[in-house]
């Protein structure tokens, strides 16, 4: 089985499939063991909470569900590529001898680390 995703916590993505596509978001959970991701604002669900003493009256909250990672896409931040605003693949190179990079498969522009 895999161990890692294509994406990783703190990059923003586009959702390219299922009921959320076209949202855009930061991804908050990543759980490589399931495939699976949690991205702010997209498959929200309704939860409905007990009361407590942070709701009082109990009632139902929006929060995102985790969706599978083959949903979403990363976004090439460099403005010259033709893939720029919109989703790209990534591919992993090795740059400065040794260290590897994620990087844009269009144009090789790195696709910086968010956290
Ligand atoms: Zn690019």
């Amino acid at each position: 089985m895999r161990r890692h995703l294509h994406v990783r916590r703190g990059d923003t993505v586009e959702v390219i499939a299922g009921n959320a596509r076209g949202v855009r978001g930061r991804i908050l959970r990543a759980m490589p063991q399931k495939q699976r991701i949690v991205v702010e604002g997209a498959n929200l669900v309704w939860k409905h909470v007990r009361r407590s003493r942070q709701h009082p009256q109990g009632g139902r909250i929006q929060i995102e569900a985790p969706m599978h990672v083959s949903n979403v896409m990363l976004i090439c931040p460099n403005r010259d590529c033709a893939g720029y605003d919109k989703p790209v693949r990534a591919k992993s190179v090795a740059r400065d001898g040794k260290t590897k990079i994620r990087a844009c498969a269009k144009c090789g522009a790195e696709i910086p680390k968010a956290e």
